[in-house]
């Protein structure tokens, strides 16, 4: 790493150097500095010589040049700050014929109590089964097609094709599939209103019947024993099948008499205009104000330009979990008692911060930076600090802040969510 090269290079003209400036920066002379050092007062960088940040030991040098923030954290950050990323690289693989899915729960990211997201595969073809579970399910489509399918509470069908970047939720309880359709099937992300949901507890269909007796299914649907003979004798999860037929023959067949769910399952994301659009980037906020199943999860879909930051902002009404879909950026997660920590973030990962906690996103490379964040709750919110400063009485900040009134003024007044303006 360049801090090691940099240590080869020390010299005590550096060192004198370095610590000149950092005095310059806090304003101290000579004899006060000792005892700001002592007292942990003014840390700039350069209170550490580069032999003090150099790692002469072993290390995952491609784990450390992705974290610079966790080799070299930044002067402000200090405490003990819970871990909050997990990357989905770090996952099980759990491989099908139809595809395959990986999850990130409390199990793997201890923090993340309230949700938990499972990134699944399925080929052409390839179908995650009929199935149901306790949680509530909001989805993002990351690649591809599919085709999902659900019943609603009063039993009537729903059957829909979706592709790249748009969203479905499926309700407690509500029975559904998905298949991957041509040309290459598809990859989305699954989020789960529950931080210990796991993908290996939910109802499947095929797992039901192989565990209950069959004369009892013969008796129930009324059919002979002998009809259930090649019944599968355990799960089939995810597996390989044909493609399904046109969407339109298929909803009219599972409608019946019944006619089509009034429910609109599924949400058509490029279809509804951006909520804020900004020199330095986007966002998108689905909420059940505009998405009307999506009772119990709200999400923000933002695009941070490169150079831009996702202004520092807290949410008032439920933890974040984040997921990244494109670029690199780095997080602080201020945790109060002068506790914070800054960690990197790439494309994959999953990152948390607990309900009310300070943070923004930055972007750290030259491609745009995508990622959701996702809250277990009916409706999105959130407040900035920059509008919060510009309606308090000016008197007020500009005494907690030592700022002047001039630059007070040039605080944005209302919630930019992404910086520049
Ligand atoms: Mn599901
Ligand atoms: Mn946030």
């Amino acid at each position: 790493m360049a801090n090691d090269d940099n240590g080869m290079k020390f010299t005590r003209r550096d060192f004198l150097g370095a610590s000149s400036g950092a005095l310059a920066i806090a304003g101290v002379g000579p004899v006060a500095s000792v005892a700001a050092a002592q007292q942990g007062a003014a840390k700039t960088d350069a209170n550490y010589s580069d032999r003090a940040k150099s790692n002469p030991g072993p290390t995952n040098s491609v784990l450390d040049a992705q974290n610079p923030s966790g080799f070299n954290p930044p002067s402000t950050d200090a405490g003990a700050v819970q871990t909050f990323k997990y990357p989905f690289s770090f996952g099980h693989k759990r491989l099908h014929s139809g595809g395959w899915s990986r999850e990130v729960t409390q199990r793997e990211l201890a923090v993340s109590k309230t949700m938990a997201g499972v990134d699944m595969r399925l080929t052409a073809g390839g179908i995650r089964e009929l199935h149901w579970h306790a949680a509530a399910e909001w989805a993002f489509m990351l690649y591809g097609t599919a085709r999902i399918t659900a019943i609603d509470n009063d039993g009537k069908s729903f059957v829909q094709d979706v592709k790249e970047s748009e969203l479905w939720y499926f309700p407690t309880g509500v029975p559904h599939s998905i298949q991957g359709l041509g040309p290459d099937g598809a990859e989305f992300l699954l989020v789960f209103d529950d931080g210990n949901f796991s993908e290996y507890a939910t109802v499947l269909l095929s797992d039901w019947m192989a565990h209950t007796p069959k004369d009892v299914l013969a008796k129930n649907f009324g059919i002979p024993v002998t009809a259930l003979e090649k019944l599968p004798k355990e799960e089939l999860f995810i597996f390989q099948s044909a493609l399904p037929g046109p969407l339109e023959v298929e909803q009219k067949v599972a409608a019946g008499a019944r006619g089509l769910s009034p429910n609109d399952f599924a949400f058509r994301t490029m279809q509804m205009p951006v909520t804020k659009r900004t020199k330095g980037g986007e966002v998108r906020i689905v909420d059940s104000k505009n998405f009307k199943v999506a009772t119990n999860i709200a999400a923000a879909i933002v695009t941070v330009h490169p150079g831009g930051i996702r202004e520092l902002h807290w949410h008032q009404n439920a933890d974040e979990w984040q997921y990244y879909f494109a670029g690199q950026g780095r997080m602080t997660v201020f945790a109060t008692g002068g506790r914070a920590r800054t960690m990197d973030f790439q494309t994959g990962d999953v990152g948390y911060v607990q309900q009310t906690l300070p943070h923004y996103i930055e972007n750290t490379g030259d491609t745009d930076l995508k990622f959701l964040e996702m809250f277990k709750a009916p409706v999105y919110q959130d407040l900035s600090l920059s509008e919060w400063l510009t309606h308090t009485p000016p008197q007020l900040v500009m005494a907690h802040m030592h700022i002047d009134k001039a630059t007070l003024n040039k605080i944005p007044r209302d919630e930019i969510v992404i910086m520049p303006e």
